[in-house]
């Protein structure tokens, strides 16, 4: 019988109702034997339990405790599941595809929309789903969720009330169980199983929105040792200084004052190009750092990594824009979903 190590962190899929009607953390385990006792045919599963928060709660120090934890304890198993809580799972998948370098093994995040307990749960096919992407999907960090298996780092919840409700905009789904599981190959494991989980989580995600002050962000951050900021389209922000609020002056105060700024998109799919328009040749002369596409979340921890292991200017840059756990397209972006209509202009230029 296969071995899976089934991590719980917390979250709506461990849930009970409470008072008055909140959700809130209880007693899992008890629910999953009871509720999804099939699980324990599909593999020989090693209940643990990591912690039980809301994951909102989740905090880097225990991202570094959990990657630790899996690195201690993989090798024993066949795969791993992580159950978690929705709300930042794209963070934490982001986290430990980053810290856990060299993966040998399938480890699966998952979640649920509503509890284990409830009748019309998704709680139950997710984490068979999962258990089976730990045995037989691709090793790396992933996420399961509503018969599809993601690359965990690509991920974004998309969705509060719906069962679908995570998404990988920018890259092809890694498996899909429908009435046939099919899974693609994945990373290819590179070197030994390493696990770096220091962070430095004195960072901060800065949309740019019309209105946006220039002074204001870096005077409200005093302690702040890099910036992602999240610009328009293929990162695209005020620069012209007759309006009044270019925000030029941002990227020139906080080079000086040694903070890197990583630009990604607001914009849900595809992903920035500092070199297309006016604003993004700015930023570049500025010496901040285009994120491609990287999904904010992806970007704020790559970060908080890149300021631990490497705070140089040039090794955070490089760092940031090599792929470390393929959550970044390299080379020419991926072509649309939509073909192009005719007629139109496909590149600005
Ligand atoms: N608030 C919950 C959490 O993230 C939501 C969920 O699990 O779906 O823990």
């Amino acid at each position: 019988m296969p071995k899976v190590l089934l991590l719980h962190t917390g979250g709506t899929l461990g849930m009970a109702g409470g008072r008055p009607s909140a959700l809130r953390p209880s007693a899992f385990f008890r629910t999953l034997k009871a509720r999804a006792p099939e699980l324990f045919r599909l593999a020989d599963i090693e209940l643990e339990l990591f912690s039980n928060l809301d994951s909102s709660e989740m905090q880097p120090e225990l991202w570094s405790r959990m990657a630790a934890h899996l690195h201690r304890r993989l090798l024993d198993f066949d795969g791993a599941v992580v159950t978690h809580g929705t709300d930042t799972l794209a963070y934490t998948a982001s986290a430990l595809s980053f810290m856990l370098r060299g993966l040998p093994r399938p480890v699966v995040l998952t979640g649920s929309q509503r509890p284990l307990g409830e009748i019309r749960s998704d709680a139950r096919l997710n984490l068979i789903d999962s258990v089976l992407s730990a045995l037989n999907g691709p090793r790396e960090v992933t996420l399961c969720f509503d018969s599809h298996l993601y690359r965990g780092n690509r991920t974004r919840k998309v969705k509060v009330a719906e069962y679908d409700a995570f998404e990988s905009p920018n890259f092809p789904v890694l498996g899909t169980l429908g009435v046939d599981a099919t899974f693609e190959p994945g990373l290819r494991p590179r070197g030994s199983f390493r696990v770096y989980e220091r962070l430095d989580p004195r960072v901060f995600l800065l949309k740019v929105f019309p209105g946006l002050d220039p002074a204001l962000p870096l005077a409200l951050l005093p302690h702040v040792r890099g910036l992602v900021l999240e610009a328009y389209g293929a990162g695209n922000f005020p620069i012209d200084p007759s309006l009044g609020r270019s925000l030029r002056p941002l990227f020139t105060q906080a080079r000086e004052r040694g903070i890197p700024i990583v630009v990604v998109s607001q914009a849900y799919r595809n992903g920035v190009d500092l070199t297309l328009y006016e604003a993004g040749a700015a930023a570049l002369e500025e010496g901040a750092i285009g994120g491609g596409d990287l999904t904010p979340s992806a970007a704020m921890v790559k970060l908080m990594q890149a300021l631990a292991y490497h705070p140089s200017p040039e090794a955070l840059r490089r760092f940031i824009q090599t792929p470390i756990a393929g959550e970044l397209t390299v080379g020419r972006p991926p072509p649309p979903v939509e073909p192009r209509k005719r007629g139109r202009k496909s590149n600005p230029r």
